[in-house]
């Protein structure tokens, strides 16, 4: 072992309502606040969705700012902006956040179920969103619901629209998606391109699980009111920040270390900001 494992935290994200969780942060305040508990907690990275005034999902480019700004001015957690935004908008809205120069972007790799819903994401949707990240200097996180992403993402890189260091997001147990077991988590591993980096995303119950399973197989985890908002069976969890500092326990009790934002920004080549 005696890696250091990423800890992503995903405050808030599109679909998570505070009737499931009244502790989930919604307004830019709010979520630097989370981030910056997260941050304390062990998490290195921020995977950042915002809300509009009324709670609901938005690409406000306003509002993204307001939002990054407001976490800067607190800690220095990179920052990783969706382009997947919620169900239903369009991919100029979804791509917008980019234009902000945040430290990663998030880059759906296929379409899929979402639940009753589904996400588009074309290979010409693809190759605009990677084409855009690589102008800017900013690192995707190839996010793979489905095996056939893993299969297009290889196509980006062989177009040479996303360069190394690679780094893989896997959403496993979404919906009508690919459910989480290890075994499906190691062939997904298999897939990708020698030396890649890959972050487990188990979503709701299948959350703890993937946070193992990552650690065994040498990844990278994700935890926040995105992905599950409980703490443990009929619990629900306090806050981003307790859920982090469980998986930093999980990390240093398994004779790892916990990755610092530094070295994400070592590890992942990111662009330096300011
Ligand atoms: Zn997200």
């Amino acid at each position: 072992m005696d890696s250091k494992v990423v800890i992503t935290c995903a405050v808030t994200g599109a679909e998570t309502t505070r009737a499931q969780n009244p502790a989930l942060p919604l307004t830019p305040a709010e979520i630097a606040d989370a981030a910056y508990d997260a941050w304390r907690a062990g998490a290195a990275v921020l995977h950042l969705h915002v809300r509009d005034a009324q709670g609901n999902p938005t690409q406000d480019l306003a509002v993204f700012k307001d939002t990054i700004d407001r976490v800067r001015a607190k800690c220095d957690i990179v920052i990783e902006t969706t382009t997947g935004g919620a169900v239903g908008m369009t991919p100029e809205e979804r791509l917008q956040p980019v234009t902000l120069d945040p430290d990663m972007a998030s880059l759906d790799c296929g379409t899929v179920n979402f639940g009753n819903e589904y996400i588009v994401n074309s290979l010409p949707m693809m190759r605009e969103f990677a084409s855009l990240m690589k102008a800017r200097g900013v690192r995707p996180t190839l996010e793979c619901f489905d095996l056939s992403h893993v299969y297009a993402s290889h196509v980006l890189i062989k177009e040479g629209l996303v360069e190394p260091p690679f780094h893989y997001g896997f959403v496993l147990n979404v919906p009508g998606g690919v459910n989480y077991a290890p075994d499906v988590l190691d062939f997904f591993v298999k897939k990708i391109p020698a030396g890649a980096h890959w972050t487990a995303m188990g979503i709701g119950r299948a959350n703890l699980a993937a946070i193992y399973g990552a650690i065994a197989m040498g990844g990278f985890v994700r935890v926040g009111f995105e992905d599950n908002v409980y703490y443990a069976k009929g619990v629900l969890a306090k806050s981003n920040a307790e859920l982090v500092d469980r998986a930093a326990r999980i990390v240093r009790e398994s004779g790892n270390a916990v990755a610092t934002p530094d070295d994400v920004r070592a590890l992942l080549k990111l662009r330096k900001n300011g």
